[in-house]
């Protein structure tokens, strides 16, 4: 679909002009004339972006913007500042009252479109962070309720650190966050141990040519600064290099000379979208892991087990290395509970699963798949492998009483388990093989623990013919 971008201008040719120049881009254009019309296209439309003159027929320019930012509807929705005006205050207005950018007529095309690009990638990124948490616009919200803010850490990066350092010394006094100067070398390899800067202050001039662009995707394809916030100091007239900074993942840029109040400013947004949308980020994986996680013991629960089963017996077929399914149960644990209550219950549970997970190498998947019952997955193993580690999983428990965590009695539990062995065949093994495998194996497993259980318990049982 077409990102649709909103012209408000009174002028009909400046609409007409901006229309076949984001046409040309294949951005869908609405238009408006004035400010009324502009507030209720943004409503019902919700544009992917506003662009905005500053001078309107009904309303002031920054009342719209401010109008926009206050309804949650449009909060979100970034805005380009559009003015004939080359006033730094009238950019400082804008800025202050929401705008995420501010050019001034003529616009030149390349830093425009740059900047439309830009924005909406990151507008696009975080609308689906909000969405795949249930929240949609919650960032809009959440930019309206933010009270005390922690101070960010902040990198300075220049080509001479004497130029960092005057950046620091004019940033200090309008700005809280702790300001860090930095070489190139530096940003990149962190001290061990030190957090990773939350947001970057780049020079485009960073020594050798294109060092200063070379360092905004070198920080971007990291790990530790993936999500950090880029902010690029490009000389007023290099648009090429302003363009292509955004373009290779800089979230804002500032014009040297630089204006520290501007600088100020567009520090304060960009590391307030960038924690909200760690926030939405943190929010999103615990609720993936708790998903496929049992609170008690840690382990992963039946919902993540089987799927993970799944891909190592197709793994099993493309390599023709066998895998084990161990399904282990705890004797007689009714008896523990009833004796010492469910609470010592609990407490044997988790260190029960502590110990098998300990036991096991990291590529064996332990899951806690009913309430006493475990099933182990241990790819690339044989049937003699299996019954030794069956074993001595069994021995580990039975081995070392239980204590539990108020002290008050020392518990000895036993296990049985049930094996059954995935062969991994050299066959084609489509979904509905894999999965008729597993169901095979599964069932194998439960028979060979029930087989254990009559023997007497605490014992391991082998099913013998292969899945
Ligand atoms: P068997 O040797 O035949 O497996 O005997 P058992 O007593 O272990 O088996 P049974 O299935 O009769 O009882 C299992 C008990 O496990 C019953 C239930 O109260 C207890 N249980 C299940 N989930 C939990 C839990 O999360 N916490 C506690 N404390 N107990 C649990
Ligand atoms: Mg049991
Ligand atoms: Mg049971």
């Amino acid at each position: 679909m077409p990102r649709r971008i909103l012209i408000v201008d009174d002028v009909a040719t400046n609409r007409i002009l901006m229309k076949v120049r984001l046409g040309e881009s294949h951005y869908q254009v609405l238009q408006a004339g004035d400010g009324k019309a502009a507030l209720a296209i943004a409503k019902r439309d919700r544009p992917d972006l506003i662009l905005l003159d500053m001078m309107l027929p009904d309303m002031d320019g920054i009342a719209l913007c401010q109008r926009l930012r206050s309804d949650p509807a449009t909060a979100t929705i970034p805005i380009i500042m559009v003015t004939a005006a080359r006033s730094p205050d009238a950019k400082m207005r804008a800025l202050n009252a929401g705008a995420d950018e501010f050019l001034s007529k003529p616009l030149d095309e390349t830093i425009l479109l740059a900047r439309v690009r830009s924005l909406l990638r990151a507008h696009e990124t975080a609308e689906e962070l909000a969405l795949r948490n249930g929240t949609e616009r919650a960032l809009g919200f959440a930019e309206t309720t933010e009270g005390f803010v922690l101070p960010g850490r902040v990198a300075l990066v220049a080509a001479l650190p004497r130029t960092a350092r005057t950046w620091r010394g004019a940033l200090q006094p309008l700005s809280s966050d702790v300001l860090t100067v930095m070489t190139r070398a530096q940003a990149l390899s962190p001290e061990v141990g030190t957090a990773a800067p939350e947001l970057f202050v780049i020079d485009a001039d960073l020594g050798p040519a294109g060092a200063g662009l070379r360092l905004v995707s070198e920080l971007r394809s990291r790990a530790e600064t993936r999500h950090a916030a880029i902010l690029v100091v490009v000389p007023e007239t290099a648009r090429d290099t302003a363009a292509m900074a955004l373009d290779l993942g800089a979230n804002d840029l500032v014009s040297a000379p630089l204006d520290p109040q501007e600088l100020a400013l567009r520090i304060r947004t960009q590391l307030r979208r960038k924690r909200q949308a760690d926030r939405l980020r943190a929010t999103l994986e615990d609720g993936l892991r708790l998903a496929v996680t049992d609170p008690l013991t840690g382990l992963f629960n039946r919902r993540y087990a089987l799927p993970h089963l799944a891909r190592i017996a197709q793994r099993a077929a493309e390599t023709g290395r066998g895998y084990a399914v161990m399904l282990l149960d705890i004797d007689r644990f009714k008896r523990v509970n009833d004796r010492y209550g469910h609470a010592a219950g609990d407490a044997v549970l988790a260190e029960v699963a502590r110990r098998l997970k300990e036991d096991l190498r990291a590529v064996d998947l332990v899951a806690r798949i009913g309430g006493e019952e475990f099933m182990i997955a241990l790819p690339e193993t044989g049937p003699e492998a299996a019954r030794a580690t069956a074993e001595r999983l069994r021995t580990q428990i039975q081995d070392h009483p239980i204590a539990l965590p108020d002290g008050s009695a020392e518990i000895t539990v036993t296990i049985s388990s049930g094996v059954a062995i995935g062969r991994g065949r050299d066959l084609d093994a489509g979904d509905a093989d894999v999965e008729a495998e597993i169901k095979a194996l599964m069932n194998q497993a439960d028979r060979a623990l029930y087989g254990a259980k009559a023997s007497g318990r605490n014992t391991v049982e082998i099913c013998r013919t292969a899945a």
